[in-house]
């Protein structure tokens, strides 16, 4: 496969910026550019599109990214180590990448998109990649300044997000997710493609945020979920008394069976229960 840019190779960008992967800020790099390449082809056609990417590091993603003609990626990357090396890919596609050096915990992108809508597309730090998800999930006001997420969690994350009600895995994320967006898993990346390893096979996951979810206010959702799946072998008659309310009378307005656990419970079944608490 032909080069994507003229760019040099990730591992002298790594060697030359003094890069070594540093396990507290999640980075296990992605030096195959072609699998960077399937991980923007994933994110759809971008001519036109702005891309919101968190964490960059070396810039493997970033560079697929613009080299598929991305109109402008916004990369906020923790190491300031990194920040010479994303110069470079900046320099490379003059006013087409925003560097945002610092913690995208703390970052709000509507201060780097001016009312643009954006496409989120990453590479995700483990440590912070569930709450990243939920800050996105749970933004107001709905629909979000995103148009789709397409990131890479770990397997066992990525099952979790997209599971349906009577599986293992099926838990507060899967409602959350489930609750206002669309998720499929699209594929994996086995441990061997990054540097260095992870210990577990990674997958891309792609969602879609739906326009007019269930209104229901997303804290008191996760209120909810954390009862129920808090102790999800119990029936929601005992699980939900951590509320401080009289969970048969909730159970009954809700519709659902006071004997019925957590893992039983439809995404509708959970808003209609945190939609109830809200009165
Ligand atoms: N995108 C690169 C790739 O695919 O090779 C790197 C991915 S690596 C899994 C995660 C990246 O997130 C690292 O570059 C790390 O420095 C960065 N990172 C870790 N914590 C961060 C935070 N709180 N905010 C922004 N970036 C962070």
């Amino acid at each position: 496969m032909a080069p994507i840019d003229a760019l040099p190779p990730l591992r002298e960008v790594i060697r030359r910026h003094g890069l070594t992967p540093k396990k507290s800020l999640g980075q296990n790099f992605l030096l195959d550019l072609n699998l960077t390449a399937r991980i923007a082809r994933a994110a759809g056609p971008l001519d036109g599109v702005t891309v919101l990417e968190v964490g960059p590091g070396p810039g493997g993603l970033t560079r697929a990214l613009l080299a598929q003609g991305a109109k402008r990626v916004v990369a906020v990357e923790r190491d300031a180590r990194a920040v010479a090396a994303l110069e470079e890919i900046g320099a490379h596609y003059p006013g087409r990448l925003t560097i945002v050096q610092g913690d995208a915990l703390e970052f709000d992108p509507r201060s780097a998109l001016a009312g643009e809508r954006a496409r989120v597309v990453a590479n995700l730090p483990y440590n912070i990649a569930t709450a990243l998800l939920i800050g996105w999930l749970t933004e107001e006001p709905w629909p979000p300044w995103y148009d789709a997420l397409v990131l890479m969690f770990q397997r066992e994350v990525a099952e979790r997000i997209v599971a349906d009600p009577g599986s293992k895995t099926y838990g507060r994320l899967s409602v959350l997710a489930g609750w206002r967006s669309t998720a499929k898993i699209l594929f994996d990346i086995k441990p061997s493609a990054f540097v260095p390893p992870p210990k577990v096979t990674s997958s891309v996951v792609h969602l879609i945020p739906r326009a007019a979810p269930a209104p229901c206010d997303a804290r008191i959702l996760q209120r909810v979920t954390e009862a129920a799946f808090g102790q999800r072998r119990k029936m929601l008659r005992q699980s939900l008394k951590t509320l401080g309310v009289d969970t048969g009378a909730l159970l009954q307005a809700a519709g659902l069976a006071p004997t019925a656990r957590a893992e039983d419970i439809a995404v509708e079944g959970f808003v209609a229960l945190a939609r109830l608490l809200a009165r």
